[in-house]
């Protein structure tokens, strides 16, 4: 049974006595083990040593920052691929990894599981040979146009997001959701008027032309930053029908996604948003859509009760919120993921 005075030995007590397993938020969230150091989705590229080990969950901007370090790199060929399209640029030191095949590193094995969050994201089981250790990254446990529901494993110690770690967060069902936008947009150009969603370049903008491909006959444009992912998705086999171009030059019915902020929004234009936000939201002027690539609060209950998890480590978002429901409702042992202060030789190789 693990509980807390165990844990000591995870955690780690800085000076004084050096554990098997140190787990913790250094630059992002960190395993020290068996004399190696790795960082998940480390938040900036310089802050990390050239002697650490770097995972990358997904291919969103504040994930992707290890991917321009030094070190040993890996994620899926997807996350990769996006990453180069949006950037222009080459990652170095890269080990391409798949979703149930382990990579070994010294005595730690580190497999990729699928997230459900976007195209070739990821979360990472990481075996000692002592425990288990799940990171979700960012995960969505429900199937999309574009992605499937993340895989619920069990593990020793979860590490998991909380963006939406708050009851008021429960989002209807993705059919209803997705009903409400193709109704909503339809409508608009009906009515002579062009809907502009406002979306994140990777993810959301994708499931969107899919959404429209699917549901109805209009043309589909976006902008360059877009189309740049929707390439990586269509060479992944999900196959995207779209123009790209600017607002601007676009004629007759369409809808046009966009990840560029400010475009004009008046005149025959009119704005949307597809997030989970949509929820607390009321904004006459902007349409608002609850269609997130997060797990609301009841996923994320249900995905900690199937791993089986004695302790759960929360980070992002509503961390205080979750944990406490954990503990309370759930009886286990629950915390914010701690900091873990102290440098290494690692960082100064
Ligand atoms: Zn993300």
């Amino acid at each position: 049974m693990l509980d807390w005075a165990p844990l000591l030995s995870v955690v780690g007590l800085p000076g004084v006595w050096r554990p098997m397993v140190e787990i913790g938020w250094y630059k992002g969230f960190t395993v020290r083990a068996g004399g190696l150091q790795l960082i998940f989705d480390p938040e900036s590229s310089s802050a990390v040593g050239g002697g650490s080990h770097v995972f990358v969950s997904h291919a969103h901007a504040d994930h992707v920052a290890g991917l321009r370090s030094r070190a040993q790199k890996y994620s899926t060929a997807e996350t990769r691929n996006i990453f180069e399209g949006l950037n222009g640029r080459t990652a170095l030191n890269f080990h391409e990894v798949r979703f149930k095949e382990p990579v070994r590193i010294g005595e730690v094995e580190v497999t990729p599981i699928n997230a459900g969050h976007m195209l070739g994201s990821a979360q990472f089981l990481i075996s000692t040979p002592n425990l288990t250790i799940l990171y979700t990254g960012d995960i969505n446990c429900i199937d999309t146009l574009t992605t499937r529901n993340a895989e619920n494993i069990e593990c020793d110690i979860l590490v998991m997001e909380a963006t939406y770690g708050d009851p008021t967060f429960i989002f209807p069902s993705r059919e209803e959701t997705y009903a409400d936008v193709v109704n909503w947009t339809i409508n608009q150009v009906k009515k002579g008027l062009t809907p502009v969603f406002d979306v994140y370049a990777a993810g959301k903008a994708q499931e969107l032309v899919r959404l429209f491909n699917l549901y109805t006959n209009l043309t589909v444009a976006t902008d360059s930053k877009v189309a740049k992912v929707n390439r990586a998705y269509s060479e992944s086999g999900l196959r995207l029908n779209y123009e790209e171009s600017d607002l601007g030059e676009m004629d007759g019915e369409f809808v046009y996604l966009t990840a560029q902020p400010n475009l004009p929004s008046r005149g025959r234009y009119v704005r949307a948003l597809a997030t989970g936000w949509a929820l607390k939201m009321g904004s006459r002027r902007t349409a608002a859509f609850p269609l997130s690539s997060h797990a609301d609060f009841n996923q994320l209950v249900k995905f900690v009760k199937g791993c089986g998890a004695k302790v759960v480590y929360t980070f992002t978002g509503y961390t205080a919120t979750f944990t406490d429901f954990i503990e309370r409702k759930l009886g286990l042992r629950s915390r914010p993921l701690p900091a873990l202060s102290q440098r290494t030789l690692y960082d100064f190789h």
